[in-house]
């Protein structure tokens, strides 16, 4: 499903990806952790080209993309890889003006092309998915954060990705919202859902991920089960990070 290799992105002179090389099967949940600065969120934007790698190779699906400095990507692979792709950002980025139902039903209308009435049941279910059925009309402004992050979650699921990549999706919650949002991604993760996920809360990663990367300094510096990273680790530098976060 995804693919990367010898991938690399730097910003003019700083190199903030090296050589990554990462591999993730369709239905399996990938969890990036690592201290910050790491690139973890620089990462997770480069699969869906909201930053363009400078080197290497992805494939996600049957598209393959090369890069080399200078290269220019084409539109209509951005668009697929944007189609392929769900992204959910750590600040929701829902539309202020509009409700929950039509922050929802805006890809499906502005993207896939689908009619309003389709589109809004479709919508609607993928409240329900998340619970929040009964907040369909209220605005961003009238919900709760964690309420917003789940209507970013549905926004995301109702354009039905490949993948899904959240970019630490509840790390701008106060703590007692924090386990509605797992709760949602845990659910996602048990249907089969392939999911990329950038995130602090290691406990969800170790009851979820399939396979855990650990980042320092632009490189996976080690990967693994959570048992293998989170309890087995001989790595000095994985060790102190789990020992500062947990
Ligand atoms: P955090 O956990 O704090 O979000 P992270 O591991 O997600 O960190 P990134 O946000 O990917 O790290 O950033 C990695 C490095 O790249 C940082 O040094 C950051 O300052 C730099 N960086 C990220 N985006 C840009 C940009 N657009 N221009 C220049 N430097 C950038």
């Amino acid at each position: 499903m995804l693919e990367m290799k010898k991938l690399k992105k730097s910003f003019g002179d700083i190199e903030v990806l090296r050589d990554i090389d990462l591999r993730l099967e369709k239905g399996k949940v990938l969890v990036i952790v690592g201290p910050s600065g790491s690139g973890k969120t620089t990462l997770l934007r480069c699969i869906n080209l909201l930053e363009t790698p400078t080197e290497g190779e992805m494939t996600v699906g049957d598209l393959q993309l090369t890069f080399s400095p200078g290269t220019k990507l084409r539109k209509i692979d951005i668009l697929e890889l944007r189609q392929r792709t769900g992204m959910v950002f750590q600040s929701y980025n829902l539309f202020p003006h509009r409700t929950a139902v039509e922050n929802v039903m805006e890809g499906l209308i502005t993207v896939k092309k689908a009619d309003k009435h389709e589109s809004r049941s479709l919508a609607m279910e993928m409240l329900r998915k998340v619970g929040l059925e009964e907040k369909a009309e209220a605005y961003p402004y009238q919900l709760s954060g964690g309420q917003q992050q789940r209507v970013g979650i549905a926004r995301a699921i109702a354009m039905d990705p490949d993948l899904l990549l959240f970019d630490e999706p509840t790390s701008a919650l106060d703590p007692e919202l924090v386990g509605e949002v797992l709760n949602v991604m845990k659910a996602l993760a048990a249907e089969g859902r392939t999911m990329v996920v950038v995130t602090h809360e290691m406990k969800f990663a170790a009851d979820v991920a399939d396979t855990v990367v650990f980042m320092d300094n632009g490189r996976i510096v080690e990967r693994g089960t959570p048992d293998e990273v989170f309890r087995q680790s001989a790595n000095e530098r994985t060790k102190a990070f789990l020992s500062r976060v947990s």
